[in-house]
């Protein structure tokens, strides 16, 4: 049968392309003709083993992963990294230096601070500006065993369109999780990227790690699932792997090889972007809070002067297939999140309801 399908505007868990949901469908009784579904089958089996290493061959194709660099497909989300990237790798100074860029990069320096010994220190934030837009990056003093810096802000809607060369000084941690597969970054300027996959990749329980393998020597003795060396060593299958969402990564990865990889999704990504602001731009009823020049391509806040307003709309959008437009509650007003899966036509269908609301609405 034909799959109900509306536009999911969500920031996470997000839409999926609709040519993945379908395959998911076709293959779920039998997966590979196992007689088995994807859900069954064992991780100690060629059919998962071999799904695993054509996901990673791909994931490293799609980001030109070099060599030097390990890929983990873990569980926790974005929030265990948070704690995890301290317990492995702030090993000498024990002093991590943050970029505070808004809610996650908070969540972050707090994680991380509860790790025991260890200094999370704010060495740049926009806090003043409520995080409308990117923090100014003075010159970095002093000793940090790595800076960690969220790239996209999920909630407030920016994002760092190139990293800043001052961060490149010391190891580079990347929270991508809002990001990733979406706009054209060089592994090679981080040395840790992590992203939680319910974003950009597919369904929640699923986070991918990318490290450079000489990170792992410094790291000290840790229980076996916060440990990088450890899950490197058992290849992310030290116990049993979230087979599922490990799979479904894997289809999209497939689908983005055959849109053309990261560069064909940042052009789309932009065209889509671009769409959505310039009717913010023209429009006289809706306002972005956000700074241009930092503005995100995946998540973008936008706002009425009223809450009734913001209100109305976010209800009325849902009532035509509009849907999960409502910001986030630090924020207020709407966030329309438009991941790669998020077809042109979706934007152009808010666009045109946006335009139907002001005339209805507008002063
Ligand atoms: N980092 C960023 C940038 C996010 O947007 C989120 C969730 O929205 C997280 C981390 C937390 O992710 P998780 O729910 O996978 O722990």
């Amino acid at each position: 049968g034909s799959l109900q399908r509306v536009y999911n505007f969500s920031a996470g868990p997000a839409v999926l392309p609709a040519e993945v949901v379908r395959t998911v469908q076709e293959e779920l009784p039998s997966y590979r003709r196992s007689g088995m579904s994807i859900m069954e089958i064992s991780h100690r089996s060629s059919l998962f083993t071999d799904l695993q290493e054509t996901a990673e061959t791909d994931l490293r194709k799609l980001m030109q992963i070099p060599d030097n660099y390990d890929v983990l497909f873990l569980q926790g989300g974005g929030t265990l990294q948070f704690a995890m990237t301290a317990m492995n790798l702030a090993v000498k100074t024990k002093r991590v230096g943050f970029i505070d860029s808004g809610h996650w990069a908070q969540r972050a320096m707090e994680e991380t601070a509860l790790v025991k010994g260890t200094k999370a220190v704010v060495i740049a934030s926009s806090k003043n500006q409520k995080y409308t837009q990117l923090p100014k990056i003075e010159p970095i003093t002093g000793q940090f065993d790595y800076l960690h810096l969220t790239v996209n802000n999920t909630i407030e809607g920016t994002m760092y369109h190139q990293i800043p060369a001052e961060l490149k000084k010391f190891p580079l941690v990347g929270d991508l999780s809002s990001i990733i597969l979406g706009y054209n970054y060089q592994v090679t300027d981080f040395d840790l990227i992590y992203a939680g996959a319910q974003k950009n990749i597919g369904p929640a329980g699923l986070t991918v790690v990318i490290l450079k393998h000489e990170l792992l020597q410094n790291a000290p003795e840790l229980p076996a699932m916060l440990s990088y060396p450890k899950q490197v060593q058992k290849h992310s299958a030290l116990n049993t792997p979230p087979v599922f969402a490990i799979y479904v990564a894997g289809l999209v990865f497939k689908w983005l090889l055959a849109q053309g990889g990261v560069a064909a999704m940042q052009e789309k990504n932009e065209q889509k972007a671009q769409l959505l602001y310039a009717e913010i731009e023209n429009s006289k009823l809706f306002k972005s809070p956000v700074a241009v020049e930092d503005r995100s391509l995946t998540n973008i806040p936008f706002v009425t002067g009223s809450a009734q307003l913001n209100q109305l709309f976010v209800a009325e959008a849902q009532a035509v297939g509009l849907l999960n437009l409502k910001g986030h509650r630090s924020v207020g007003g709407m966030r329309a999140s438009l991941y790669n899966a998020m077809p042109l036509a979706g934007v152009k269908r808010l666009v045109e309801f946006m335009q139907e609301f002001e005339r209805q609405h507008g002063g």
